[in-house]
């Protein structure tokens, strides 16, 4: 007899990205950002009081809960702390399916979705991007899953779909539509849904300071819905799931907006930048609004070129499977990291 249920025993693992302890590599694989947090955060670390880690933190992160709610110019009851985003995932997936209750999603995508139905031993609904990663709306409105989950930014191929399409599909859906905005932080503001979670009854977006704020270590994301929404979700919360460390120290990154959106600008000046030179290199580079590329080598030989990188200090992501099998994706770095990602591709296409 197995220790573990049927579900999780046939179901595969996600797979993070490599991390490496070699301070020589160019890490582009995991989309982290390329410059420093707001120094608000070293400091509110450096100030933090020995007494506070004696106690158990609040359940709800209060403090940071306030800070995120008036940056977002909402009441602290429609935010929702969690210990990265992907703790929200987690508890959506858990609250919300199950053996008889779909998750659907478009693809390629985030493949920890399909993670949490495994895990809730939920069908997983997955349905193809269109044309150009346009969004597969017909498809996923007749799936009418209970959770649909559409990453906007997109990630790995870093596109964006309109807001006006993701409301329609809100519309047209009986359950919940979880638009995750890992990737807002650096695209045009048009494309944050946050108001389509204000209008409507059925919509939760998702929250991270793990890239356009420079936190990924720190574990904190959050989600943004109506009370009624988050207090379900509420359910199924670990009791304390955000740490009062990552507390104080995000509420003081969501007070520092301007360190944030500083980044995000070089980061995407430097993200077009990389695609035009790659374009001329003749490579074929989607359009991205987040802090990465997904791009196909000119020969489509994308496996290759991913442990030829790596052979030369550069790491970029590989996935396999059909949508994504000649294609490579990579964070845009810092000056300096773009420049040998440049140079390392130049001797090996
Ligand atoms: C990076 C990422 C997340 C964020 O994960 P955290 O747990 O907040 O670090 C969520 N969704 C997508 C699509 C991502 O790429």
């Amino acid at each position: 007899m197995s220790w573990f249920r049927d579900n999780i025993d046939r179901m595969a693992a996600y797979v993070p990205g490599e991390q490496t302890g070699e301070t020589d590599v160019v890490k582009l694989n995991t989309n982290e950002n390329a410059y420093p947090p707001s120094p608000r955060v070293m400091q509110a670390l450096a100030e933090f009081d020995p007494e506070l880690l004696r106690r158990y933190p609040d359940a709800m992160a209060t403090r940071f809960r306030r800070a995120a709610a008036k940056v977002l110019d909402v009441d602290a009851d429609w935010i929702l702390p969690g210990n990265g985003s992907d703790d929200l995932i987690m508890m959506i997936a858990r609250a919300c399916t199950g053996p008889k209750r779909r998750m659907a999603y478009p693809t390629p995508t985030f493949t920890f979705y399909r993670t949490q139905a495994d895990i809730e031993n939920a069908p997983a609904v997955e349905v193809p991007f269109g044309e150009d990663f346009a969004l597969p709306l017909e498809e996923l409105a007749e799936a009418n899953a209970a959770v649909t989950f559409v990453a906007n930014p997109n990630s790995p191929s870093g596109t964006a779909v309109p807001v006006e399409q993701l409301g329609e599909l809100a519309e047209r859906l009986d359950g919940l539509l979880v638009i995750d905005e890992a990737y807002i932080d650096f695209a045009e503001p048009e494309f944050s849904s946050l108001r389509l979670a204000m209008e409507r009854e059925n919509v939760i977006v998702l929250r991270t300071l793990s890239k356009g704020y420079s936190l990924a270590a720190l574990r904190l994301g959050f989600a943004v819905a109506r009370p009624a929404i988050l207090e379900g979700l509420l359910k199924t919360k670990a009791i304390y799931n955000v740490g009062a460390v990552p507390c104080l120290a995000g509420a003081a990154a969501m007070e520092d907006q301007d360190h944030k959106n500083a980044n995000a600008r070089k980061i995407c000046r430097a993200r077009d930048k990389l695609s035009r030179r790659l374009e001329q290199m003749g490579f074929r580079v989607w359009p991205s609004r987040a802090n990465f590329l997904m791009v196909r080598p000119p020969a489509g030989d994308a496996e290759r070129l991913y442990r030829e990188l790596k052979d030369r200090g550069v790491l970029v992501r590989y996935f396999a499977g059909a949508a994504t099998a000649d294609k490579v994706r990579f964070a845009v770095g810092s000056e300096q990291e773009n420049d040998r990602l440049l140079e390392a591709l130049g001797t090996v296409v």
